[in-house]
């Protein structure tokens, strides 16, 4: 892309994956995922853990996925699904979950699976923007979600069905899984194949439609070994969905690719569960975000000293920005830091990490992972200045790692937007100390200008947080004849702190003191859930929408929503 990069030796990745070696560049996501080590000997190790909401309990060995994943791959061959194809999964984290992402991943198909809790109006609109050729679910969602509106769907060809039966119209996967060979060639994919697409949160906006293609498994080889110390054997859970992508980048590939022995859990979130499931499953790596962190610490430290967590060795938080204090806590707790990571869907991959053996400062994202190169930058119309230590500006980086998003769907334009000399500009900012460490501040939307300051809502939020009643905050910036905008927040509370006057004043009391009364919020509002995306981010654009009166715009991903 440019000077620097073709300058800069060998990319750390670029061992990563045996059969990048191919003479015609075969590379698949699948074959490196689970067909690559039966070939080595290692079949009957143990891949996937599945553990049922009601308490089933189910072994796949890196074999029994390989043989799944090509009966799946042979399933929709025979009813003429060709390579490019798209498949669109919408079911809960079920072992056909996994299998589906990997046959239709070895079978050339181009892979899209979706949050269940999705309403019809979601899976619609996604379904029509990756024009999806193959739809596989389940027969309750299909009849409450789908049937009424999916013959207007021109793109697609098939419905498959989990289970033995299956609605007029549809496939049932049981018996067509039984009557289809167990033997599949891996379709051989290049690395420039589109194989995923994900669509991205919906924070800030309408969700985009992110391609993402096979040679991403080497930076998912190689990020979950750096970042997460995914090796072969280790026990580990990432507790994102699928539909989400870190559920897919780090919940299905790069475990399955560094050989690790991953946890699937049907069930959400529950802490009970939670502490439960790693004390007896002995999990050593543990992926998950600061939504549950929050929970947990809601909780209390005595509810995670109950348990034996001593198989723990390195935990991990992404998806929003991590409080201090939920570091400080988790320090406590479980005797470890959560490390936090930073990326995107359109990253695909993790950019910017504490990684394992790192000093970690608490409310910082970590350093660059090698190979990448980040940097803080201003955007000047074509231009881009890059700027120093301690300045707040946008997070950019030099595009070249094998897992970057090769565009948006059917935004041709809004992608070329996302490049400016070079550099691929993240939307978020941050500012790096002179330790090398990035800082969050806020997405470039979120960011409030108050009396001439400029205010990123993540640095209100956690001095909100370190107060004892508050369990959560959400900060935005709302218009103010004087001072251009006001700080505005949100809580909820911890349990034993009813909301009243007195406690708003002494909140508030607390954050000037910690930020000065130019960037305190003003006002301290109250409630009992903020709203977030599925995976599990506040949607602060909605609670100032909600402030202004204004259209709330794209909600599909809305998931809590009480006030
Ligand atoms: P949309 O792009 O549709 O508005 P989204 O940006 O939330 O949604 P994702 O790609 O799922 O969709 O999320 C990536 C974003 O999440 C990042 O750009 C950043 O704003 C936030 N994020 C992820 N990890 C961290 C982190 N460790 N610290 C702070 N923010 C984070
Ligand atoms: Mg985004």
């Amino acid at each position: 892309m440019d000077d620097r990069s073709a300058e800069r030796s060998v990319a750390p990745w670029s061992g990563e994956g045996v059969a990048a070696d191919a003479p015609d560049g075969f590379v698949n996501i699948a074959w490196e995922a689970v067909d690559r080590h039966v070939r080595d000997g290692f079949g009957t190790e143990r891949a996937m853990l599945w553990l049922g909401k009601d308490g089933g309990r189910l072994a796949f060995s890196y074999a029994d996925l390989a043989e799944a994943s090509s009966r799946f791959a042979n399933v929709l061959a025979a009813r003429g699904i060709e390579r490019g194809d798209g498949v669109f999964a919408l079911m809960g984290r079920t072992p056909e979950l996994y299998v589906a992402a990997l046959g239709a991943l070895k079978a050339g198909l181009v892979f899209t699976p979706l949050f269940s809790a999705f309403g019809p109006d979601p899976i619609r609109t996604r379904m029509e923007i990756g024009d999806a050729r193959v739809l596989v679910t389940t027969a309750p969602l299909y009849l409450r979600k789908i049937a009424d509106w999916i013959h207007a769907l021109p793109s697609l060809k098939l419905v498959l069905i989990v289970g033995e039966d299956a609605p007029e119209g549809c496939v049932a996967l049981a018996p067509a899984m039984r009557g289809a060979s167990a033997a599949f060639e891996t379709v051989r994919t290049g690395p420039e194949d589109p194989a995923l697409i994900h669509f991205t949160s919906g924070t800030t906006g309408k969700p985009k439609g992110v391609v993402h293609v096979h040679d991403a498994v080497r930076y998912h080889a190689f990020s979950g070994r750096e970042a997460l110390d995914l090796r072969p054997g280790a026990i580990y859970w990432c507790t994102a969905d699928p539909g989400w992508v870190t559920g897919t980048s780090y919940g299905i590939v790069a475990p399955l690719v560094n050989r690790a022995r991953m946890i699937v859990d049907e069930a959400e979130f529950d802490l009970e569960r939670w502490y439960a499931t790693i004390a007896r499953e002995k999990v050593e790596v543990w992926y998950t975000a600061p939504t549950a962190i929050r929970m947990m610490m809601r909780s209390g430290e005595a509810a995670a000293k109950a348990w034996d967590l001593s198989s723990l060795r390195f935990l991990a938080s992404v998806g929003e920005p991590l409080n201090p204090e939920a570091v400080i806590w988790s320090q406590k707790a479980f005797g470890q830091p959560f490390h936090d990571n930073w990326w995107q869907t359109e990253t695909g991959g993790i950019m910017i990490a504490n990684r394992p053996g790192m000093a970690v400062k608490p409310g910082s994202m970590g350093r660059p992972m090698p190979g990448i190169d980040a940097a803080v930058v201003e955007h000047r119309g074509e231009a881009v200045a890059l700027l120093g230590d301690d300045e707040v500006g946008e997070l950019a980086l030099r595009p070249g790692w094998p897992s970057m998003m090769r565009g948006y769907l059917h935004e041709e334009a809004r992608f070329r937007k996302a490049f400016a000399d070079g550099w691929y500009l993240s939307g978020d900012l941050v500012r790096r100390d002179a330790e090398g460490y990035f800082w969050f501040v806020g997405r470039a939307d979120d960011l409030i200008k108050t009396s001439g300051h400029l205010v990123g809502p993540f640095e209100v939020e956690n001095a909100l947080i370190e107060h004892e009643a508050v369990a959560e905050a959400g900060v935005i910036g709302v218009p103010d004849e004087t001072a251009g905008e006001v700080v505005k927040a949100y809580v909820t509370l911890n349990p034993g702190f009813e909301p009243g006057e007195a406690l708003e004043r002494e909140i508030r009391g607390h954050a000037r003191k910690r930020l000065g009364p130019a960037v305190a919020p003003r006002e301290v509002v109250f409630r009992r859930s903020l709203p977030k995306t599925r995976s599990g981010k506040i949607m602060r654009r909605l609670l100032k929408a909600r402030e202004l009166g204004s259209p709330e715009g794209d909600i599909s991903t809305l998931e809590t929503d009480e006030t």
